[in-house]
Order: C-alpha cells, then structure tokens, then sequence
C-alpha cells in the first residue's frame, strides 16, 4: 500500500518529532492530543525545532518551515485523526491498557486496510492489538529519539503481522531515507537492554560509586554515542514503565531501583519536567 496520510496519535516527547518528519516528507499529517493546552505545547516545540535545527542551520528558510507546519493538521478529536489515514502511528504513554483501548477505538474508526502501528519502546505489539481483528495490520513502528539524529526505525513483526504490512512500513523507511531493523516481537523489544542499563546505572549512583556525571563520563569512555543519564533524563517515565513491565515479564531481576521509583513519583522526569539527574532550561537544554 502507498502510505499518503499519516495520524499521528501523541505529540510528546517524541510524537511531535515524527509529525515532523512525516510532514517533511510530503504526507498529509493530522495529529491528535488530549487537549488544546498540551497541543500547544507540542506546536510549540515544532516550530522552536524548526527554528533551532533546520532555520537557523541553512538547512530551510523560515518559509519552507511554515509551510511544512502549515501543512500539519492538529485535532482533539480522535474521528477527525483517524478516519482518513492509511497509516497510523501511536506514540501515547507507555501504557499497555491505554494503548489497547486506543487501538480498539482506532479499529472500530479508520478503514478496513489502514495499518495500526505502534511506537511502544518495550510492549509487546500482539498483546496491543489483542482486542481487535486486524492483527495483520499492526505492527510497531519504534523511532529512537531524537527522531531527526538517529536516522534508525525498528519494525517490529507480531506473530500475526503480514508481509504486506512489513512491507509497507519498510517502503516507508525507505523513502524517508531512514535505515530500518526488523526483529521480532518480544516484551521488552530493544529498549530492554537500555532499560537495564539506565537501571544498573542508577544502581551505582543509589549505592554511592558516582554521580550522574560520573555514569556519563563512564558511558563516553565506552564510546557510547549518547550519555546514559543524559538518554535516561529525557523521561525518566520511559525506564521506569519499561523497567515494570520487564519485571511483571520476566521476574525481579528487573526491578526499577528505588531512586528511580523515588524521582519518578517525585515528578522529577528530566527534560520533560525540567529537573532529573540534570537540570534544564525551559528549552530543554542541560544547565547543571
Ligand atoms: P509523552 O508522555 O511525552 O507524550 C505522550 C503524549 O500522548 C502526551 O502528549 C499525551 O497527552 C498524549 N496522549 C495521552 N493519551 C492520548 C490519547 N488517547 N490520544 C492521543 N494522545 C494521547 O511520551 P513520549 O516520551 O513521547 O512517549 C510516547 C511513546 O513513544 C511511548 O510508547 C514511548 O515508549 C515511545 N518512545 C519514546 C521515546 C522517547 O525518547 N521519549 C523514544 C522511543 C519511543
């Protein structure tokens, strides 16, 4: 199938950035969010990343970037999204329930051939898609953020996947000139080898090895290409769900470390909140 309207359901963290790329990429983009005030906010952080990493690189002018987002529709209502696309791309929270009911609204919505994919770092996609029919048109469709740097996209294949939906989820990674890895569902998926990372990291610093500079320090020697903590403060949220679902999966080996829990329920996120491990300006940008 040619994939021409992308919904994409989310504009967080990362939702917003795929809307990016989708409407950089000539697709007619609609975005939907809970409300207005979280949908501004998303707006917001396109058109300041327009500005930041294109504008002001020479990449576009001003104008080319207004038209890009122009050209991206913004709803609350999840018919208005959903109805018209041939692709959809959920990126809500890191719930498995959440994202189940989503799934059953959007089968019950959009048409009979629109493919339901899923952005879920860790949960297994046969179990999002267990309430509905078209199990053959879900597939998870996992970005790594940021979405315009690591020009990677994971498609993970349920057990009840078609090839034609793997294939026209691979067609589109191609077109967008992004590389792409296909695995097979499993809970978890890749993010578990980063959840127990930022886990066994937040373990030395609880216990009193280092500090958050010092994990990051460790993590450059390495040669890691993002920090771990830094990768960890972008949503202390994600680790923390991923960690749980790992633990409810696979036993107490993966257990969120209670300084980890304790940030968590203390709303301290990261970026997404401003404090973490690391301090943020209100752009998001690392100040202590
Ligand atoms: P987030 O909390 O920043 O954003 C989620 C957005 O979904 C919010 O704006 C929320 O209002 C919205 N939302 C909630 N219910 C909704 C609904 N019913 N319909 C539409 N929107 C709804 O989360 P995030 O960090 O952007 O993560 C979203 C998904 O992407 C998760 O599954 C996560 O595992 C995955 N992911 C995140 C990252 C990352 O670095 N943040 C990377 C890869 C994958």
């Amino acid at each position: 199938m040619e994939v021409k309207n992308i919904t994409v359901l989310g504009l967080g963290t990362i939702g917003y950035q795929i809307a990016m790329l989708a409407a950089q990429n000539g697709h007619k983009v609609t975005v939907r969010d809970i409300n207005d005030e979280v949908l501004e906010y998303g707006k917001k952080n396109i058109t300041r990343s327009f500005k930041m990493f294109s504008v002001d690189k020479g990449k576009m002018t001003q104008e080319e970037a207004d038209k890009i987002y122009n050209s991206i529709t913004f709803t609350t209502s999840m018919e208005n999204a959903a109805k018209d696309a041939d692709l959809v791309i959920e990126s809500v929270p890191e719930e498995m329930e959440l994202k189940k009911q989503i799934f059953k609204e959007l089968d019950k919505i959009c048409r009979t051939d629109t493919i339901l994919a899923t952005n879920s770092s860790a949960l297994s996609i046969l179990e999002i898609s267990s309430l509905i029919n078209r199990k053959d048109k879900c597939a998870g469709f996992h970005f790594a953020n940021p979405v315009a740097l690591i020009r990677s996209i994971e498609i993970i294949r349920s057990f009840m996947t078609s090839d034609e939906t793997i294939d026209t989820l691979k067609n589109l990674a191609i077109k967008w000139n992004y590389e792409f890895r296909l695995v097979n569902d499993l809970p978890g998926q890749s993010g578990r080898l980063l959840c127990v990372l930022i886990n066994e990291a937040i373990k030395m610093i609880g216990e009193g090895f280092t500090t958050p500079e010092g994990i990051d320090e460790v993590s450059r020697m390495l040669g890691h290409r993002f920090p771990i903590m830094e990768v960890a403060d972008i949503n202390l949220e994600i680790p923390y769900k991923g960690l749980l679902y790992l633990q409810q999966e696979y036993g107490d080996g993966y257990r969120p470390h209670p300084l980890l829990k304790k940030m968590v329920l203390a709303g301290k996120l990261g970026k997404k909140t401003g404090e973490g491990f690391y301090k943020y300006d209100e752009n998001g940008k690392k100040i202590s």
